[in-house]
C-alpha cells in the first residue's frame, strides 16, 4: 500500500521506505479513540500517563481530541537500547510524580511490539492500587506479542516491521516525522 511521500520538506525523504499510516490517518483514528475514551470515562477524573519518549505525539494530540478534563503524567522506562531488538530487561529511568492510588488512569503508548514492557508496566502501575487502570496505544504488532495483554483502545494493527515516525525513532531519529513509515535498508548499514 505505498503512499505518497511528503517528507523532502524535513530533509529525511531518503532514508524512507514506505509511509505506512499519513498524518490524515493518524488524526481521524484519534478522532474516533478520543470519542470512545470520553464514553468511557464520562463524569470520572482521568489521568493520562504518557510512555516517554515515543508516546509524546500521541499524547499530545490525543489528549487535544479529548473532551474529558484530563491530568497528564509522564514515565520512562527503558526496554531497547539504541537498535531495534528487545532487551527484555525493563528499568525505571523517571518515576510518575503523582501518587495514583484510587485513580482511573489510562496508559498512553506509541506501540506494542512484543508487549513485555507494557506487561511490566501494567503490574507495576497495577500494584499502586488505581481505581482503574486501562491501555490506549496508537500502534500494536499482533505477530510480534511475546506476552498476551488486555488492550483497550488500540489505533492500527501493523506488520512485523520497524517503523519510525510520530514520536518512534532510530538511533533517536525520525521522531518528529508526522506520519509512520518504514526506514530503507541502507539506514541500518544493511
Ligand atoms: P515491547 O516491549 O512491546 O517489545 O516494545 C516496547 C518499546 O519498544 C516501544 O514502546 C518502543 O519504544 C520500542 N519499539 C517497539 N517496536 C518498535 C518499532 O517498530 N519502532 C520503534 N521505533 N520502536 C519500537
Ligand atoms: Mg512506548
Ligand atoms: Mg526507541
Amino acid at each position: 500500500r505505498p503512499k505518497v511521500m511528503r517528507v523532502d520538506a524535513k530533509d529525511m525523504g531518503a532514508d524512507l521506505q514506505q509511509v505506512l499510516i499519513t498524518k490524515e490517518e493518524i488524526d481521524a483514528k484519534l478522532a474516533e479513540l478520543a470519542a470512545k475514551i470520553d464514553a468511557e470515562y464520562a463524569g470520572k477524573d482521568l489521568l493520562i500517563v504518557g510512555v516517554l519518549k515515543g508516546a509524546v505525539m500521541v499524547m499530545a494530540d490525543l489528549a487535544r481530541a479529548l473532551s474529558t478534563p484530563v491530568t497528564m503524567d509522564w514515565m520512562a522506562v527503558s526496554s531497547y537500547g539504541a537498535g531495534t531488538q528487545s532487551s527484555g530487561v525493563v528499568r525505571i529511568l523517571k518515576d510518575l510524580d503523582t501518587d495514583i492510588k484510587g485513580k482511573h488512569v489510562l496508559i498512553v503508548e506509541d506501540i506494542i511490539d512484543s508487549g513485555l514492557t507494557l506487561s511490566w508496566l501494567i503490574n507495576n502501575l497495577g500494584s499502586r492500587e488505581p481505581a482503574s487502570l486501562k491501555v490506549c496505544t496508537l500502534l500494536r504488532k499482533p505477530d510480534a506479542a511475546k506476552v498476551a495483554i488486555d488492550v483497550e483502545w488500540v489505533g492500527f494493527d501493523i506488520p512485523n516491521e520497524f517503523v519510525v515516525g510520530y514520536g518512534l525513532d532510530y538511533a533517536e531519529k525520525y521522531r518528529n516525522l508526522p506520519f509512520v513509515g518504514t526506514l530503507a535498508p541502507h539506514v541500518y548499514g544493511g
